[in-house]
């Protein structure tokens, strides 16, 4: 486990991010504000702490990646989430971004597939003080029943497809954010939903993510 320091150094580093994010088109001031408070360098293996302040990818282990953060940033902008939203995130991975999100509201529950990350996350979460997310190991491509409806659906792995669990579980006015594609590349989507059977779909850029796994993900 990391220790939990977070000098002057760190805090300039995400300083530096978000000058970064901003030019990159990141212009939620909340989510700017959510990216400067929290240190990614505590969700990184010690090898790679030194570049925990880079705008890319990192391995986490268990074959997965802590997402980079302009991936952490669009996704959360698009989420459009105000602080009394309950949010579920599938693919909790290292934590970082359920961090993220516990600054934006603290109504998360977050879903992780592998057994092994889910047990480090969670300790490593209650040692950084940030345990106020409820989380849970299982398949997020299901959804969560017992705990919908949500307002927010954040998907941090590439789906083939919607997982018709997911748009089920989302309020009237909720907000589905997934990258859908091949094995390759996935185009990020948002889908609202408007109406017990209505659903507006939109699409953004082009992201390359680990697949989502599971019954409505891809076969192992
Ligand atoms: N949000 C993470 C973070 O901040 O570090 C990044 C997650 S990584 C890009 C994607 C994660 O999705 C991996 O940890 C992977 O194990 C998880 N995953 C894949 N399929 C899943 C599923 N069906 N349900 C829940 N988690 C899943």
């Amino acid at each position: 486990m990391t220790s939990s320091a977070d000098t002057y150094r760190h805090q300039g580093q995400r300083r530096a991010l978000v000058r970064e994010l901003r030019q990159r088109g990141i212009h939620d001031e909340r989510v700017l504000a959510a990216i400067a408070a929290v240190p990614r360098h505590l969700f990184f293996e010690p090898a790679f702490e030194a570049h925990a302040y880079q705008d890319k990818a990192f391995p986490i282990g268990e074959g997965q990646t802590i997402s980079q953060p302009f991936t952490v940033a669009y996704q959360t902008q698009l989420l459009k989430l105000q602080p009394t939203d309950h949010v579920l995130e599938v693919g909790t991975g290292s934590g970082y971004q359920c961090a993220v999100l516990l600054r934006l509201t603290p109504h998360v529950d977050s879903i992780e597939f592998n057994e092994v990350l889910f047990a480090r996350t969670r300790q490593l979460l209650a040692h950084l003080g940030a345990s106020g997310a409820r989380l849970h190991c299982g398949d997020g491509s299901l959804g969560l029943p017992e705990r919908a409806p949500f307002d927010a659906i954040l998907v941090t792995a590439g789906a083939p497809s919607l997982p018709p669990a997911l748009l089920r579980q989302l309020r009237v006015g909720g907000r589905l954010v997934i990258p859908v594609g091949d094995n390759q590349t996935q185009r990020m989507v948002r889908v609202t939903r408007e109406g017990a059977e209505s659903f507006v779909r939109e699409e953004f850029e082009e992201f390359r993510f680990v697949p989502l796994l599971g019954a409505s993900g891809w076969q192992q």
